[in-house]
């Protein structure tokens, strides 16, 4: 609590994470958060999906502690570290990315993404961005635009560049009558179909396409399995260079390295970050090797591009995923997740909607089934409720009432089950 108070002293008050979890951090192991009380507290929020291979993961340590001796920042002059980092991660890039890209380093999920915008418009010529209801590519002037939420536009205070939303096919609350969920992704291609051929439909021609393959702060929301590769099939016939944001679901997080290869969907640009550097801050955008032929030098830049401590952690995280064979246990522990988390939510009123894969599960939390009637402040009391029992799960969603799984991958089952009975017991004396 004092440490709470010297915060408060001393930072804006517009911080939002330690208000939603008033402790303050001793230390931190894996799957676990120590408070500075003592109290240890099972951790489902991963720094929001950074720290997939836990808190002080020791192969990243070691590999972070030899990278001391050497060099801390370069510029982008290459060292061993840059290059073995940029090698496996070339290895690891997802469908016609693989062999045929090239990557250019950034610093944060917004940046990377703010980079990618820049690299489509540059490439068509075109200035608008099509996007989706429910997005989130961060908050920075520029990306702020292409991120759904009135909250973040408003405080922003940013001039809008031109973006066109979509709705994302969002199951639980779809707009228009559908017969089955299939029919949802299919309505969506068919309007953007409607406005691409048009030229009164009051589209500009796109100088890009921005999607999340699940999204993330938007509630965890999975489209249909056709959704992407339609709007890859949308993308190549219309020339539209297609960027999927994989910053939330990069790094085995839905069971697959990337989110789209869930459904084969390979991107001509793709963000990356967060759990890229285990905890440093690192991101980057990899895009089709021919993007790369017209962009001047110093295209975009900035000092602190491709941290060479962050690198040797993210060059370790991928020979961790790798051998540790992790994508194999975070589909079996995220089916098992699921499906309790789904028992859970047929005894309870108030859980409308269990979603998702791997370890992204969202539970949104209603007034009651039949409204479907957001209930953020049930979920709050949830998240409360959770925190005092000892666990970290963090809210998201349109209305902020959607309680996501995200835990690092590496948690041991044996937590992973206790963290299952907190939600549940939770969930039983929610009123
Ligand atoms: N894209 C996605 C999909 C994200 O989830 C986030 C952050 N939650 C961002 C971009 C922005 O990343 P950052 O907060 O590092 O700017």
């Amino acid at each position: 609590m004092e440490l709470l108070a010297k915060q408060k002293s001393l930072e804006t008050r517009a911080v939002i994470y330690s208000k939603a979890f008033p402790f303050a951090i001793d230390s931190a192991k894996g799957a676990t958060v120590r408070d500075v009380d003592g109290n240890l507290f099972i951790d489902w929020l991963s720094g929001i999906c950074v720290l997939n291979l836990g808190h002080n993961n020791p192969i990243i340590a070691e590999a972070v502690r030899s990278q001391l001796d050497q060099v801390w920042h370069a510029l982008e002059i290459p060292s061993e570290v840059r290059i073995r980092f940029l090698e496996k991660m070339h290895s690891v890039l997802p469908g016609t990315l693989n062999g045929h890209a090239k990557t250019l380093l950034t610093v944060t999920g917004a940046d990377a993404c703010e980079t990618a915008v820049s690299l489509a418009k540059h490439i068509t010529g075109n200035g608008t961005i099509v996007a989706f209801g429910g997005s989130y590519h961060g908050i920075n002037q520029g990306i702020v635009s292409a991120t759904s939420s009135r909250h973040y536009l408003e405080t922003s205070g940013a001039i809008r560049y031109g973006v066109f939303h979509l709705p994302f096919p969002y199951s639980y609350r779809f707009p228009f009558p559908v017969e089955k969920r299939a029919d949802e992704g299919k309505i969506i291609l068919r309007y953007f179909e409607h406005l691409l051929t048009d030229d009164h439909s009051g589209l500009d021609k796109p100088a890009g396409i921005i999607v999340e393959p699940i999204q993330g702060e938007g509630g965890y929301i999975l489209p249909p399995d056709d959704f992407l590769p339609g709007l890859r099939e949308i993308a190549t016939r219309f020339q539209i260079p297609l960027i999927i944001d994989e910053v939330q679901t990069g790094f085995g997080r839905t069971g697959k390295f990337w989110g789209c290869e869930l459904t084969e969907t390979s991107p001509d640009i793709m963000c990356v970050s967060k759990s890229v550097g285990a905890g440093f801050p690192l991101s980057l955008i990899a895009y089709r090797e021919e993007y790369d032929e017209s962009l001047p030098d110093g295209f975009h830049i900035g000092t602190y591009r491709g941290n060479p401590i962050a690198m040797a952690a993210g060059a370790a995280s991928i020979d961790y995923i790798e051998k540790e064979n992790l994508l194999r246990r975070v589909n079996v522990l995220g089916r098992k997740a699921k499906s309790e988390f789904q028992r859970i939510s047929e005894s309870s009123k108030y859980v409308g909607d269990v979603r998702g894969v791997g370890f992204m599960i969202g539970n949104e939390i209603v007034e009651s089934r039949e409204t479907k009637a957001p209930a953020k402040d049930r979920a709050s009391q949830l998240r409360r409720s959770m925190f005092e029992n000892g666990l970290l799960m963090h809210t998201c969603g349109h209305f902020g009432n959607v309680l996501r799984f995200m835990s690092p991958l590496i948690i041991s089952e044996s937590l992973l089950e206790k963290g299952l009975r907190i939600y549940g017991d939770a969930v039983r004396v929610l009123t």
